[in-house]
């Protein structure tokens, strides 16, 4: 197969305490996490967090200012790209223009110097898990946009180095394609056997694909885990409101007496929950919101619909009371009698609950 011949053992990547600062700007902060051999962590951040800055110090583009990046335990900090050799695959393609697709599938080849014989053997290979067979011998010019990323990654691929970078590889295919290509990528991550850092500000796409995320934010790593526990149990606020569609509801609440309010909106406090704190950010998701129109014993407020927004299968509803707003996700069948200006209790699980701290990290739930 394919996947065999092309096989790598990937290497171990470990970034200890990385910082990048531009003059006096803090691009990346004291950043440090380690990727399995073989697995695929994604970068995960909003525009301007410092992911491509971290990218490019592992792929040897940028020299950190303190900290190091270490392949298999070995300190690459002061090697250049060439000396590291690990591939990089961007949004911009980085085709040649003139070459053919074969050509550019195995131009590594040729520059390292395998024969004819063994750079076609790899190429065959390349285009067929990448399914570029019918398009070897066409100019990147008469190619589409997915087709000219597959030939970037395949390009990538074929120098077989143990560890891959991918920065937002995906961002000019188009949304439909995009879905089968993010399964076509981790397919071939799986089946090439190579450590990979893949960066991204689509938290859909980084759930999807990665084994491990880790979640920038400001230059800083804020949570690194696996997509579940970003969802089940998030660092922070930031990181609660990044990640799931629609997002959490998060609101200001302020603690008094074993209830915690965000005007007419409120909980019990749970035990544990440091005592002296007044000011919170209770968190809970869409999916883990109930809304019923006879009042609930459980009910952590009343209020008014005030948007029911179809989405096939599923229905958001955003409902207000005074000095709060939240969505709830609803199926279909469950909100059928639901309509504009209904009179709601919002109900949530203790369970589902989640506390934030506005100091940081503090999650009880
Ligand atoms: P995007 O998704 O928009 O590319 P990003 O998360 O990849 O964002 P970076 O490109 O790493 O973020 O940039 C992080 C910050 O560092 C930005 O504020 C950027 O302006 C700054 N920065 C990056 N490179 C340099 C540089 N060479 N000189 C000065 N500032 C820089």
């Amino acid at each position: 197969t394919p996947a065999e011949s092309a096989m790598t053992s990937g290497a171990t990547l470990e970034l200890v305490g990385v910082t990048k600062a531009f003059g006096d700007f803090v691009a990346v902060q004291d950043v440090s996490f380690v990727v399995k051999p073989g697995s695929l962590v994604a970068l995960l951040g909003p525009s301007g967090c410092g992911k491509t800055t971290m990218l490019r110090m592992i792929v040897g583009l940028e020299t950190p200012s303190s900290g190091s990046v270490l392949f298999d335990a070995r300190d690459v900090s002061a090697l250049g790209p060439g000396e590291r050799g690990a591939g990089l695959v961007f949004q911009d393609y980085a085709i040649f223009p003139h070459l053919t697709v074969s050509e550019n599938l195995g131009f590594a080849l040729k520059m390292r110097g395998d024969s004819p014989a063994e750079q076609q053997e790899v190429v065959k290979e390349l285009a067929a898990a990448l399914e570029l067979t019918a398009l070897l011998k066409k100019k990147p010019r008469s190619l589409n946009p997915s087709e000219l990323q597959r030939v970037s990654i395949g390009r990538a691929l074929a120098a077989r180095p143990a560890i891959m970078l991918f920065d937002e590889p995906l961002s000019n295919v188009e949304a439909g394609m995009r879905t089968r290509m993010r399964a076509e990528l981790r397919t071939l991550h799986k089946a090439f056997g190579q450590t990979a850092v893949y960066v991204t500000h689509d938290q859909t796409e980084a759930m999807a694909l990665a084994d491990r995320v880790a979640v920038m934010n400001r230059g800083r790593l804020v949570q690194f885990g696996a997509p579940r526990e970003l969802y089940d149990r998030p660092a922070d606020a930031f990181v609660a409101g990044f990640i799931g569609t629609p997002p959490m509801n998060l609101l200001d609440v302020e603690a008094t007496e074993g209830r915690a309010y965000a005007g007419s909106l409120s909980v019990p406090i749970p035990q544990g929950l440091r005592r002296g704190d007044a000011r919170w950010q209770l968190g809970f998701r869409p999916e883990h919101t109930r809304l019923s129109l006879a009042p609930d014993h459980n009910e952590v407020a009343r209020g008014q619909v005030v948007a029911i927004e179809p989405m096939g299968a599923e229905v958001t509803v955003t409902v207000a009371g005074k000095g709060w707003q939240v969505a709830a996700l609803l199926d279909e069948a469950d909100r059928a009698d639901l309509t504009e200006d209904a009179s709601v209790s919002v109900v949530v699980d203790a369970s589902h609950l989640h506390w934030f701290h506005p100091d940081g990290p503090r999650d009880f739930a």
